[in-house]
């Protein structure tokens, strides 16, 4: 099966011969299951924590977008980081991460690597001569975003997990922002993919969520066994939406992409705008490995304008469709000023490190009649 169908037929067989042929996943909120004798489980589960019907229909559905043998599905993105955290490492553990990540994964990695005695590197993963240099004997996990969160970094996959491989170190690859429509991480070598199914995934605005995706058996038996344990269970409900959302996921990627693309161009040849981040545009740094690794360029865009804080915020104060929210990957466009809202708890010096400026715009880009959303930047630059 191809990834259309898969996201629309895995997960959700309709079960004709004993079932009542459901075509669509029901929600089982059952927190318990009977049994008829102590030591027979008729239907397999139990306690819903443990193991829940939608949340299993999610779970085989989201494995199949990734290509992988097993999918998790946990309460938030967070939790699913938090989880594969405690399944997977142990003090005196050394992790080397990108050191453009998402804001709440370094705050995260701040605390556990604090309280639990493990050692963060933060590289810049763009080359991975600098990943490679940062191994140690104690390297046990080398964590990835790609593109990063907002300045569309990108780093090389398959060359960072040769590098781990030949040492035992596991990749992680956080893929929320291409999504499993555009990247797959596990075929390019890496170990596990992490996904906050809030944003495309689910793609409405109305979850939160998070996933793993993995086809190590070892290592999936400590994950499931942690989201037991510690319980960061996602919702049936939420199960039930996310099955919803995934079954448009590539007809919407398509859609965002391609709004994206002509807004990333519109804006490249605005007066108003000093840079455009992209990975879609040839001007973008990293466009040839964005071709390489990824078979599109999703729907994030980040920008510049000139010239002061006061401008940047005035134009997004502005737009009438976008509205100026956090988050990403819904149907409808929003904006946001990194410096002053996502990335305002990263200390100052660290984003000027990173490039992240002030005056610097992220996109969601919906997928809204792309015309209406060009008018409606352009009513916003001629207001500055
Ligand atoms: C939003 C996000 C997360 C966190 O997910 P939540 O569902 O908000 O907990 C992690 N990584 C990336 C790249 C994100 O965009």
């Amino acid at each position: 099966m191809r990834f259309e169908t898969k996201a629309i037929r895995i997960g959700e067989e309709p079960d004709i011969e004993n079932g009542s042929g459901d075509v669509v996943s029901p929600i089982h909120l059952s927190t318990t299951f009977a049994r008829k004798r102590v030591d027979m489980l008729p239907g397999g589960y139990e306690y819903s924590r443990t193991a829940n019907p939608t949340r299993d229909a999610l779970e085989r559905k989201l494995a199949a977008l990734e290509d992988a043998r097993f999918g998790l599905a946990f309460s938030s993105g967070m939790a699913t980081e938090t989880t594969a955290l405690l399944a997977l490492l142990r003090s005196g553990d050394h992790v080397i991460a990108f050191d453009d990540l998402y804001g709440g994964t370094k705050r995260l990695f701040r605390t556990f690597g604090r309280n639990f005695g493990v050692d963060f590197t933060y590289v810049d993963a763009r080359d991975p001569d600098e990943v490679a240099s940062a191994v140690k004997d104690n390297t046990r996990m080398i964590w990835l975003e790609t593109p990063t969160n907002p300045l569309m970094k990108m780093c090389d996959i398959e060359e960072i997990s040769e590098i781990a491989h030949d040492k035992g170190i596991i990749v992680a690859v956080d893929n929320t922002f291409a999504t499993p429509y555009f990247q797959n991480p596990l075929k390019l070598g890496a170990d596990i993919v992490v996904h906050s199914t809030t944003k495309y995934i689910n793609g409405h605005s109305d979850s939160v969520g998070g996933a793993i995706m993995l086809s190590d058996e070892e290592m999936h038996e400590r994950l499931r066994f942690h989201q037991n344990s510690s319980g960061a269970i996602l919702s049936p409900f939420d199960s039930y939406m996310t099955l919803r959302g995934i079954k448009t996921l590539a007809v919407r990627m398509r859609e965002h992409e391609r709004n994206a693309m002509r807004i990333a161009e519109y804006l490249e040849s605005h007066p108003k705008v000093r840079r455009v981040y992209y990975p879609g545009l040839e001007s973008h740094p990293q466009h040839g490995l964005a071709k390489k690794q990824m078979s599109g360029y999703g729907g994030m865009i980040s920008f510049e304008i000139y010239d002061t804080v006061k401008d940047a915020t005035k134009f997004a104060e502005s737009l009438r469709l976008f509205s100026l929210a956090e988050s990403l990957g819904g149907v409808e466009s929003l904006i946001e000023i990194p410096a002053l809202m996502t990335h305002s708890s990263v200390p100052e010096e660290e984003r000027r490190h990173i490039g992240i400026s002030d005056t610097l715009i992220r996109m969601s880009v919906g997928i809204e009649n792309v015309e209406d959303l060009i008018e409606d930047i352009e009513g916003a630059m001629e207001a500055l």
